[in-house]
């Protein structure tokens, strides 16, 4: 059976195992080098992307997983993870502390993107696949400033890429495991 982790480090962990269990899915926290290797696929949860990335380094995770990803393990980033899911990340953070880019999407990706004015704000987004729009939860949320030619961009919020995908990784900058709506994570399920 296909087995689903979550990146169990920092952030939303729970809602995604939440989210991934209702749809059935077999399921694992990811904090260790044993169980990344052991999972199909990665779902890399909002939270913060400089923390995370720490984080990494101090279980060891940072390289394993950039392989796996390189490997063309499949993922799914929301928000911070979206960032860490990216190629080159913009205003990083504070060098040393900063979130580093672990691959999967060929695009970069600007942290913090919105602005202090409208540091979170929700809004109903039309999502190429899914026939109803998504209720879209921002929470300091990133953007996508550039994507490669492989790079299919989903919704768009003020005019930039907001959920993208290349081939079996996705990113949203926003944030399904929040509301109920598991359109998008089922998404990424039947992608795996
Ligand atoms: N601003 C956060 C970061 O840089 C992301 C926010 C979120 O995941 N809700 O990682």
């Amino acid at each position: 059976m296909t087995r689903v982790g979550v990146l169990a480090l920092q952030g939303d962990v729970r809602e995604h195992l939440a989210a991934l269990t209702a749809l059935g899915v077999d399921t694992v926290a990811v904090r260790r080098r044993a169980e990344l290797d052991a999972v199909d696929g990665l779902v890399i949860p909002g939270g913060e992307s400089t923390a995370m990335t720490h984080l990494l380094r101090v279980f060891e995770l940072l390289e394993p997983l950039r392989a796996r990803l390189a490997d063309g393990m499949p993922a799914y980033g929301s928000c911070a993870g979206m960032i860490l899911l990216a190629t080159e990340i913009a205003d990083a953070g504070v060098p040393g502390r900063e979130a580093l880019p672990l691959g999967g999407i060929d695009m970069t990706v600007r942290r913090n993107a919105f602005g202090r004015q409208v540091d979170s704000f929700e809004g109903d987004l039309d999502f190429t696949g899914l026939d109803e729009p998504v209720h879209a939860v921002f929470i300091r949320a990133p953007w996508v400033e550039r994507v490669g030619d492989d790079v299919e961009v989903l919704a768009r919020a003020a005019g930039h890429p907001v959920a993208v995908r290349q081939g079996r990784v996705l990113a949203t900058a926003f944030h399904p495991e929040m509301t109920g709506d598991r359109r998008i994570h089922k998404l990424f399920v039947e992608s795996l």
